[in-house]
């Protein structure tokens, strides 16, 4: 009982921690936010660029119409107000891979505000509230080492979108969460690749404590550049306990941006953090207010998808399914749309359901491979689940048939075919076999008829065993109740 109680203790904290997140998506655009010259990825250092992107003075920007549609198009999806003004800014500092020594951004006036964004938490839908999403552009990159420093302005100019949370977050699970249906959203829109080791898709965390949920907020650190899901989840849980332990200790927060260090399990200070004003915003005298009519907006949300969440919910509704299968099926797109291709009428869609995420998921996990390598196409699966409720085979055997999938394209009924495993169904061969297990089983028959019911699975098993898994269940169940009393 005690030991009990303490290990619940040790999950549960003896404080609260609030977290907003800032995430920023690379768009997948052909050219630059402000300039023709083409975005790439893995390109020859310093191969796209042009006189915007690299900041040549007289060089002017001009904003891609694209940026403006993929981020209508994130804003409508979360819920947010597309604002019919906003403002595109320059955010001032110098560093050495912004040759401006400015980036455009947005500041007071961006183009999407207030939002939310739904995540599942233990079966419960959260709402977390999304700030803001505006359009900025990236800066190239540095890279130390080697004897000295040498910058890539192909990054430079690249269009980001950052979409910032409310500090409604409040678990480094919560973050995850948010994460990943965040990810999923700019893949089913078609705005991101939402990559992370590429970077196309990054999160700052900003993190604070407080003795309790009715206490006002603490002072925030800023987790930067983090490129995992379970390093930022790490991060957060280690940057929550250092602040309480330092403000047990009578320490105080202070502001600042922190590094993680994934080696260590550490995170430590980067920099003092700077505040709004030290950035000097304006209006960017080159960029007129971006304004938006509501004849764009419908029109850019006119081919809008279903949304994760939405998915979800309709495979619930539709197909039946709990909300925990509904919620692995639909964490990805290319499974849900497997999901949905094999299931077809004649197959209750909860066997498909347990199908594709025990067996199927389970043996590519097993092998460490995702769904672009899985093997067995959508019509193959369909067509072994077919042979199941069509009583050919036994669920025994097309788990062996699904395993042969795995290693032969053929279909799944040459498989059953060339092993010779189609179901027993015929009553006078499943009858022949339950009277040699009777026959080979005195000692069991007699204790069966003094009253050990539970030897009838047992005998079951038998029947199993003598047909090699091919004797159809229900009728072996029959009969062998019939012969039994006998
Ligand atoms: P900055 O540019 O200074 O990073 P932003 O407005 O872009 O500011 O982002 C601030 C982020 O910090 C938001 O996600 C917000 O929810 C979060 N935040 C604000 N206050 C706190 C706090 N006390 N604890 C944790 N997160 C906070
Ligand atoms: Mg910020």
């Amino acid at each position: 009982m005690a030991q009990a109680a303490q290990a619940q203790d040790a999950t549960q904290k003896a404080y609260d921690t609030v977290i907003g997140l800032e995430v920023h998506v690379q768009l997948m655009t052909k050219t630059k936010a402000f300039s023709a010259c083409a975005t790439s990825f893995g390109a020859e250092e310093n191969e796209f660029i042009c006189p915007v992107s690299f900041g040549l003075p007289g060089s002017l920007p001009v904003l891609n119409k694209r940026v403006v549609e993929m981020a209508i198009l994130l804003g409508k999806a979360t819920g947010c107000t597309i604002n019919h003004e906003s403002v595109l800014a320059r955010k001032n500092y110098f560093y050495p891979d912004l040759p401006k020594g400015y980036q455009i951004s947005q500041y007071d006036k961006p183009i999407c505000e207030h939002g939310t964004l739904p995540i599942l938490l233990d079966g419960e839908v959260k709402n977390i509230g999304i700030t803001r999403i505006h359009i900025e552009e990236d800066a190239g990159k540095s890279m130390h080492g080697g004897g000295g420093s040498l910058i890539d302005f192909n990054r430079a100019g690249t269009p980001l979108l950052e979409i910032v949370s409310e500090p409604v977050i409040r678990s480094a699970d919560e973050a995850t969460a948010y994460l990943k249906v965040m990810r999923q959203l700019v893949r089913t829109l078609g705005v991101s690749d939402g990559n992370m080791e590429e970077g196309s898709f990054r999160c700052d965390a900003n993190v604070s404590v407080r003795p309790t949920q009715n206490d006002p907020f603490g002072t925030r650190t800023e987790l930067k550049n983090i490129n995992s899901f379970r390093f930022i989840s790490r991060a957060i849980e280690y940057e929550a306990d250092r602040q309480w332990d330092a403000l047990q200790h009578g320490e105080k927060i202070v502001q600042e941006t922190r590094l993680y260090d994934a080696e260590k399990g550490r995170t430590y200070s980067m920099r003092s953090k700077e505040e709004a004003h030290d950035y000097r915003y304006f209006p960017d005298p080159d960029l007129l207010p971006l304004v938006i009519d509501d004849a764009m907006i419908k029109d850019v949300t006119a081919d809008m998808p279903e949304l994760p969440w939405q998915r979800r919910e309709r495979f619930e509704s539709a197909f039946g399914l709990s909300t925990y299968d509904a919620e692995v099926l639909t964490a990805d797109d290319t499974l849900a749309a497997y999901y949905e291709a094999v299931v077809t009428d004649g197959i209750d869609a909860k066997t498909v359901a347990n199908w594709v995420t025990s067996e199927l998921l389970g043996a590519l996990n097993q092998r460490g491979w995702d769904m672009s390598q899985n093997p067995i196409g959508a019509d193959r699966l369909q067509g072994l689940l077919k042979l199941l409720a069509a009583d050919k085979i036994t669920g025994k055997i097309a788990k062996e048939v699904f395993a042969k999938m795995f290693e032969t394209d053929d279909a799944p009924d040459k498989i059953v075919a060339s092993m010779g495993v189609e179901q027993i169904n015929d009553e006078g061969a499943v009858e022949a076999i339950v009277a040699q297990v009777i026959a080979e089983n005195p000692g069991q028959v007699e204790q069966f008829k003094g009253g050990k019911d539970k030897l009838f699975g047992f005998f079951v098993g038998q029947v199993m065993k003598v047909s090699r898994g091919q004797a159809n269940p229900q009728l072996t169940q029959e009969i062998l109740r019939r012969k039994l009393a006998e």
